[in-house]
């Protein structure tokens, strides 16, 4: 076809990629038909896909069609199905048709915007979407780019956490003189409930661990941050001669849904002067309904915020939104500017150049799929999924309060119900619950997870799997009290039947 090209094949050609690419979509159109078909968690052993592949990489091209019937065979038994509607585990990832086209797009176009001569569109449309999404949450103007603020999209919270520390840490050091030693004196708070990722970004700044606060939670205050206990760990620490910096906030924690009281954390942050980020990866999607906006009180006293529309926005992997009241100090500890990425638009200091927001230099053009996840949805349709998510946990909580062989362990706030079976004959009530989740999940019916609070073993239940409807829940709750009866029959220390309900 090409005259000019010396290969004796076409990497990129219009007819194969037409072809090739609606066989492909037909073969994930397939798989989402199918998808109840499948155990929802994988059964596979470890070590199982080497002994069905070749050992070395093949010569000689394959066809699509072998490697899409490899896909079939090999793959698909050693996928778990995030998107089953069975899948309540973890945190969901919810996908939409809308993501998925942005995702074809952004692969499509394939640019690499990490300033914004190298592609001013992926630059400013990401500039655009933040403040939409802004907007869509109601945050204060101070974070938008239409305010005095701004973000930016990133693959993972991890990565914001990691990057907003190093702006705090340099910050810091500078105020204190740019002498690097200091970094020692530097001390961060969060609660016992905070995501770990927390933790290892704070090692990656390189906060000595011996300087990492875990506010304790309790039943008491449903697992929030004490702003008390906040005050008088900095106290002490600024007593012991140590520089407290950075304080993570989650909105939304990982294994109970608690919400850390951000209005009063942050006017401890702003009377100490340290950094407040609000980590909102789950709940903060939630945000986008009035009825649950009051989440983010207190929010205008935060120096930044993160959460994750890869989670429950109906963006398909991955999408983090991080947006900051002061760019700069971002910008002042991960900016660079080799001679060989020089341009005027830079040098002029009015465009955004993202590779000086973010850890890595190459970037994806992410903006373009959350933007098109808005538009097809509307504001109206994406409150009406949180809405509809958010009824049918409501539902599934109702089935495990009527029956008194269960109870639910933290309030639910939003999809997250944290249940268990009332511990037993003595037993232990970890054991107990453990065994029932193992007995669910091995079915390949359901996939829960579990989590532990204040010692209690708990079977976390995330409803917000985009495919989930209110006869998976009917379902799940049928499947849990079928292996109900059998975990507690075969704990029971003499077999009696008055363990059957
Ligand atoms: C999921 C989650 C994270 C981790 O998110 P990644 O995007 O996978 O890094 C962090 N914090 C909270 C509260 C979460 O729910």
């Amino acid at each position: 076809m090409c005259k000019a090209s010396k290969k004796s094949f076409i990497p990129l050609d219009i007819l194969s990629f037409r072809d090739e690419s609606r066989a492909v979509i037909d073969f994930v159109a397939d798989y989402y038909k199918n998808i109840e078909k499948y155990p929802v968690q994988s059964e596979v052993d470890p070590g199982y896909l080497a002994s069905m592949l070749p050992d070395s990489a093949p010569y000689s091209p394959n066809s699509l069609e072998d490697v899409l019937k490899d896909v079939n065979e090999c793959i698909l038994p050693g996928l778990t199905h995030w998107q089953s509607p069975s899948f309540f585990a973890y945190y969901q990832a919810s996908s939409s048709t809308a993501a998925f086209v942005g995702e074809m797009l952004c692969s499509a176009f394939n640019v690499v915007g990490f300033n914004w001569i190298s592609s001013p569109a992926a630059t400013e449309l990401e500039c655009v979407v933040l403040d939409w999404m802004a907007k869509m949450l109601n945050l204060p103007s101070s974070f938008m780019f239409s305010g005095t603020g701004g973000g930016v999209i990133h693959g993972t919270t991890c990565e914001a956490v990691v990057c907003t520390l190093a702006a705090a840490r340099d910050k810091a050091l500078k105020e204190l003189g740019g002498n690097w030693e200091n970094i020692t004196k530097f001390v961060v708070y969060a609660s016992d409930q905070t995501h770990f990722t927390f933790q290892k970004a704070a090692k990656l700044v390189g906060i000595p661990p011996s300087n990492f606060r875990f506010l304790q939670t309790s039943f008491a205050t449903e697992f929030a941050m004490s702003p008390e206990l906040l005050r008088s760990a900095i106290e002490d620490d600024i007593r012991s001669g140590l520089v407290p910096l950075y304080i993570c906030a989650t909105v939304g924690t990982t294994v109970c849904a608690a919400v850390d009281p951000i209005a009063e954390l942050g006017k401890v942050a702003n009377e100490y002067k340290l950094w407040l980020h609000i980590d909102a990866a789950h709940a903060g999607n939630a945000c986008i309904c009035p009825e649950f906006r009051h989440f983010l009180d207190g929010v205008e006293l935060a120096s930044s915020l993160s959460m994750n529309p890869h989670k429950w926005f109906l963006t398909n992997m991955d999408c983090c939104c991080l947006w900051l009241k002061e760019p700069r100090f971002l910008i002042d500890s991960l900016s660079s500017n080799p001679e060989y990425l020089e341009n005027n638009a830079s040098n002029s200091n009015v465009v955004v150049d993202y590779k000086d927001w973010q850890v890595t230099l190459s970037r994806r053009f992410r903006s373009l799929k959350l933007w098109i996840v808005i538009r097809r949805h509307g504001v109206e349709n994406l409150m009406e999924h949180i809405r509809s998510d958010v009824s049918l946990a409501k539902q599934f909580e109702a089935l495990v309060t009527k029956d008194d062989r269960f109870e639910i362990v933290v309030p639910r706030r939003t999809v997250l119900v944290l249940f268990r079976l009332k511990p037993k004959h003595g037993l232990d009530g970890s054991e107990l619950n453990r065994k029932l989740l193992d007995t669910i999940n091995s079915s390949g019916r359901a996939f829960l997870t579990q989590g532990v609070v204040a010692g209690i073993y708990a079977i976390r239940c995330v409803v917000g799997a985009t495919l989930t409807e209110e006869r998976h829940i009917k379902d799940l709750w049928s499947l849990i009290q079928e292996k109900a009866r059998i975990t507690l029959l075969q704990c029971s220390p003499v077999s009696k039947s008055d363990d059957d309900a």
